[in-house]
């Protein structure tokens, strides 16, 4: 799958417009069970990522998203910035220039990987990991079988995050209400499902996510 300066430039945009556009929503989902600033935290990362965008674009894959992790580690502050920041870091270390499907779903399960050991955090747990690690083995399992991937992609991505729902929290802030936090989404989980649905809203017309072959 190469991905081109003008795929990465559509990637940064679509997944920093899914994020503003959704800003408000993550506040008021972040309002529910912690302190409200789930939406403008990330939208201050986005938008650090965007103003750096034709410098990200122009870069080989792999520095690309390291890079993009940093903007994020710096920017977001709370819980999910060091937590977004490695996952991009990570995703970045361990993605070849030109990945084919097979080394995009080692590369995503060792970044979730990444991301577990910063939050000392797994799944059941409500929290982004809900979306990202069903995800993350739906790509896994689907590295040999392509066919009608990103919709399955995204609907694990959904189902992770309507399963956030009826949990009850035991990271981050929102632990902090114990049975209070069940009933409500967990707005990183929202926002990891906006940003899964932007990324393939994007590589949904690319071959390998098509299901023509798997390289
Ligand atoms: P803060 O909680 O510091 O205000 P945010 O509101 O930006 O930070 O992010 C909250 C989100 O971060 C939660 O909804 C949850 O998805 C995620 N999160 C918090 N702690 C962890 C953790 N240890 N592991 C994984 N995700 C976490
Ligand atoms: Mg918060």
């Amino acid at each position: 799958m190469k991905l081109d300066s003008d795929i990465k430039d559509r990637l940064i945009g679509t997944m920093a417009e899914a994020i503003a556009s959704h800003a408000t929503e993550l506040t008021d989902l972040d309002r529910a069970i912690g302190d409200g600033d789930h939406g403008s935290n990330m939208k201050r990362g986005f938008d650090a990522v965007l103003a750096d965008r034709a410098n990200l674009a122009a870069r080989a894959l792999p520095d690309t998203l390291k890079t993009l992790g940093t903007h994020l580690v710096m920017t977001i502050g709370g819980a999910s910035g060091p937590l977004y920041g490695t996952l991009f870091m990570a995703l970045g270390k361990e993605i070849p220039a030109d990945p084919n499907l097979t080394d995009a779903a080692r590369a995503f399960a060792a970044a979730i990987n990444a991301l577990k050991a910063r939050g000392k955090s797994t799944i059941g747990e409500k929290t982004m990991l809900d979306v990202l690690q069903p995800v993350a083995d739906a790509l896994q399992a689907g590295a040999s079988n392509p066919s009608g991937l990103g919709d399955r992609l995204k609907a694990a991505a959904d189902a992770g995050l309507e399963s956030t729902r009826p949990m009850k929290a035991t990271k981050g802030r929102a632990s902090f209400l114990g049975e209070r936090s069940i009933g409500h989404l967990d707005p990183g989980a929202r926002s990891s499902q906006l940003l899964i649905h932007a990324v393939i809203g994007v590589l949904a017309g690319q071959p390998a996510l098509e299901g023509a072959r798997s390289s």
